[in-house]
């Protein structure tokens, strides 16, 4: 039997063969190109920006875009769009990322965590009932990891109550459910364009709808608030509504349309490479590939992997099993390793309530009366055990990268062969268990450090 890497023998994958997101050729060389010619670079109306917008409203099958500087941008200007301010409640899930609860939080509105499905990773709609109040405004639905949520009951149980759907679809551009794209059900859609994303621009985001009030208000929210002639298109310096700073450049939307052009094709070779990694990880005693429901289309953002120590028939806990095996597949060149460590409540944000610093807003603000509120020391409104599905799985998945183009089939089956050179060794793999090893997707590969 081969020696673990771990052990002191050869990886299976070797040292700097797995290329780097995002894929970038002449044709992105071209569009920066263009722009630099063009010599203009910023602007409300500014030419890439336009057709950026123009364009993708037509892959979504919506009225109205907005592109503007990040994903967590156009989830702020999609709430104050809708008018969610202080004293509202805004229900999202317990496996995101930040920004689909932090929106909420600049908004001076209230986070509330809904647990999720122990197969899709996404908002459990069998929970969500119970987590909507007389003040819950709206939902933020992720769609995580590239599946979208089960968005037909979310819907159903929307409608009942009156409240606006906003998917964040910063991890699932050009997934589908029953037919229908990202971005298409909800009221209202965001999407992030950073590196890491499956439509990069290298950083960016973009918010679409089909409502002409809403998609006026985000626009004001985008650039000050400041208002503009209806017949002129002159800016009048008049501010009408609060706003910020959130407009895009044109080196990065045109680089998101030379993406947008091959986006597509490029999900269509992350599925494929994924879709051989499921097969073949399926047949692994204790390796769960992720798991697409009927009727979806998975864009694998990330490739989540989930182990179960006792399928492996390793007698440990999830966490030490999983940090064990993360090691060992680690050392044997695959990139790897947990993208959250816990369900997003479990953050000191929301465990401290501090919110903008010891004033506690805005669970504290007057206008909030809820129930998120700490009234005694002892309150723990974000109890972490409320959410036991999404901390069960923060124990036991890990991500494996580098399933994107320009890799190849050749990649995955070492892919494979790591897996099953370490599943074939675990007696070897637990023997390492403790070793001072930090699995981590390698720096230079999203050139974040
Ligand atoms: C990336 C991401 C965001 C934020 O997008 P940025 O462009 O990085 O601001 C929001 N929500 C989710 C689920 C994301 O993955």
């Amino acid at each position: 039997m081969p020696k673990l890497a771990i052990d002191g023998g050869k990886p299976v994958v070797r040292k700097g063969t797995i290329k780097n997101w995002p894929v970038l050729g002449a044709s992105e060389r071209k569009a920066v190109l263009r722009v630099l010619e063009r010599g203009i670079l910023a602007g409300a109306t500014a030419p890439e920006a336009a057709r950026l917008e123009r364009e993708w409203a037509t892959y979504c099958g919506r009225k109205f875009c907005l592109a503007t500087n990040s994903g967590t941008a156009a989830l702020q200007m999609a709430l104050a769009a809708a008018q969610v301010g202080p004293g509202s409640e805004v229900i999202t899930s317990a496996f995101t990322f930040l920004a689909s609860a932090s929106c909420a939080l600049h908004q001076n509105a209230v986070p509330v965590f809904v647990d999720i499905d122990p197969r899709t990773y996404n908002m459990d709609p069998k929970k969500l009932e119970a987590a909507i109040t007389r003040r819950t405004k709206a939902l933020v639905v992720p769609h995580i990891q590239g599946l979208m949520a089960d968005m037909a009951p979310i819907m159903r149980i929307a409608k009942r109550h009156d409240l606006i759907v906003i998917e964040d679809a910063a991890q699932a551009h050009g997934a589908t459910y029953k037919g229908k794209v990202a971005g298409l059900i909800g009221h209202m859609a965001c999407f992030s364009l950073n590196n890491l994303k499956n439509l990069c621009g290298g950083e960016g985001g973009l918010l679409v709808m089909d409502d002409e009030t809403w998609a006026h208000r985000a626009a004001l929210v985008r650039m000050f608030g400041d208002e503009v002639d209806d017949e002129t298109r002159l800016r009048l310096y008049n501010a009408s509504i609060l706003g910020y700073m959130y407009r895009t450049q044109e080196l990065p939307a045109a680089l998101a349309r030379a993406q947008l052009r091959k986006m597509d094709r490029l999900n269509a070779r992350r599925q494929a490479n994924a879709g051989y990694l499921t097969d073949e990880l399926a047949r692994i005693p204790g390796v769960i590939p992720p798991y697409v429901p009927p009727k979806q289309t998975h864009v694998y953002f990330m490739y989540n992997v989930r182990f179960d120590p006792r399928k492996a028939g390793v007698d440990v806990s999830p966490a030490d099993f999983r940090m064990a095996v993360e090691k060992a597949l680690y050392r044997e060149g695959l990139q790897i390793g947990q993208w959250q460590t816990m369900p997003v409540p479990a953050q000191d944000l929301f465990q401290t309530m501090w919110g903008y610093g010891k004033t506690g807003c805005p669970w504290d603000c007057d206008k909030y009366k809820g129930k998120m509120k700490k009234k005694k020391r002892t309150d723990r409104p974000y109890d972490p055990d409320d959410y036991p599905v999404a901390k069960a799985l923060c124990e036991s998945y890990t991500v494996v990268h580098g399933i994107h183009p320009p890799n190849t089939l050749r990649q995955m089956k070492l892919y494979v062969q790591a897996f099953h050179k370490v599943f074939d060794n675990l007696e070897v793999t637990m023997k390492h268990k403790d070793d001072r090893i930090f699995p981590h997707p390698e720096g230079s590969l999203y050139g974040t450090g």
